[in-house]
């Protein structure tokens, strides 16, 4: 998806504000000679903006709008170090209200539902944002924050809430306990907006289930207003995002090349009328692709496959990037082979190779497994590889899925 030339110009007030407040970034624009694109080349060749430069601008360093005019702020959980810390104007924190109405819209949810929030109030931008979304929507919220697991089940039931705004992990936690007290028939949630982390099919399908509802992705990072950038449709092809207020781009993490459409690579992310705090091509580290074409729904905006994982977990092999999500995704196509398998990255005679372990049972023919594997990886990943089809059992069985690949060309 090619810069638009509206988004460019965009893109330009972004770069004069940013000069003008002599903030953290305008100031390295200055640096880098910047002060205008022309066209998506020049916008390729902008300098990318990183978290730990973003620490660097600790405490309001990122500050570009005038103090009078920033309402708030937000920090990013950081683990180590510094927090980042975004100022918002009262527009900004608008725009975001509007981008996260459009999200539950999207998600078919409207002033008749009741939304219970269950993401944390604070620093955090989680339970502030699906609240002031929500209100924009003219919803009810029902405004929890996370735990108290007694009292958020009581409210559920009490106040017949609808729509359940959680982690993935909360989710299943609450849809446990529901069986577990069998209180199911006291539910009447019918949707649910999940916090896009990785979370796999099996747990999707298991909260989807037990609770009864449809469930919903939704995007969105601290740094860039927070979640709401983008949820999936109904129709569950990947998240739309709101294209009008930010830019999306995906590169390969290594080269920092932007890739074709349909190419799993990083997420960078422009703002494009953001005033407390604008970034320009912000490395997310997360892992996706933009996904071509048009939704069947009709939303002209485009639409980010679900959150793949993280740039740290990619393997480069023949030209072509692959992490071990994609190959598990493929392997669970094939219901003859057992959930573990071993991924070996070696290089041989001056070739890089991958090796696929898997297992199955004595019943299936190996040869035939194998070419079939190996046709699948080479159709949804763009290379062949070796698959090794062994007896049920032989794999190593360990908890962690870091084990689950070797990369001999390091060792
Ligand atoms: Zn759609």
């Amino acid at each position: 998806m090619k810069i638009s030339n509206e988004q460019i110009t965009q893109v330009n007030t972004q770069i004069h504000n940013l000069i003008k407040a002599g903030s953290f970034y305008g100031k390295k624009l200055e640096e880098a000679g910047v002060s205008e694109i022309k066209d998506a080349d020049d916008f390729e060749k902008l300098p990318f903006s990183e978290k730990n430069d973003l620490r660097q601008a600790y405490p309001l360093g990122l500050m570009t709008a005038p103090e009078e005019e920033i309402v708030r702020i937000h920090s990013s959980s950081g683990t180590t170090g510094l927090p980042v810390i975004i100022p918002y104007t009262a527009k900004d924190v608008d725009d975001w209200a509007i981008m996260f109405k459009r999200c539950y819209e999207m998600a078919g949810i409207t002033n008749m539902d009741r939304i219970q929030i269950t993401p944390g109030y604070g620093l955090w931008t989680a339970g502030i944002g699906f609240q002031n979304g929500a209100e924009k929507l003219g919803a009810m919220v029902i405004p929890m924050g996370p735990g108290n697991t007694d009292k958020q089940l009581q409210m559920m039931v009490d106040m017949k809430s609808t729509v359940l705004c959680s982690t993935s992990s909360y989710a299943l936690l609450l849809a446990e306990e529901i069986e577990k007290r069998g209180i199911k028939d006291q539910i009447h949630l019918k949707k649910g907006v999940i916090g896009s982390e990785r979370w796999g099919e099996k747990m999707r399908k298991r909260i989807s289930e037990e609770l009864g509802i449809e469930l919903y992705d939704i995007y969105g990072l601290t740094e860039i207003y927070g979640p709401g950038i983008g949820i999936n449709c109904s129709y569950n092809t990947g998240m739309h995002y709101w294209d009008d207020y930010i830019y999306i781009e995906i590169i390969d993490p290594q080269t920092g090349k932007t890739v074709p459409d349909g190419e799993l690579g990083e997420i960078v992310i422009t703002t494009l009328v953001k005033e407390g705090a604008p970034l320009i091509r912000y490395r997310t580290h997360d892992l996706s692709r933009i996904i071509p074409g048009e939704c069947p729904c009709g939303c002209k905006h485009p639409r980010l496959d679900v959150i793949m994982g993280r740039t740290d977990d990619m393997i480069k092999i023949k030209g072509v990037n692959v992490f071990p999500s994609q190959i598990e995704e493929i392997l669970r196509e094939f219901p003859e082979t057992s959930s573990e398998y071993q991924i070996r990255i070696s290089h041989l005679d001056g070739k890089d190779t991958l090796r696929i372990y898997v297992e199955t049972n004595g019943s299936v023919d190996f040869a035939d497994l194998s070419k079939r594997i190996a046709a699948r990886v080479k159709s949804k990943i763009g290379f062949t590889p070796l698959v090794k089809v062994v007896e049920l059992g032989l794999l190593p069985r360990s908890e962690k899925k870091s084990k689950r690949v070797i990369d001999e060309r390091y060792e």
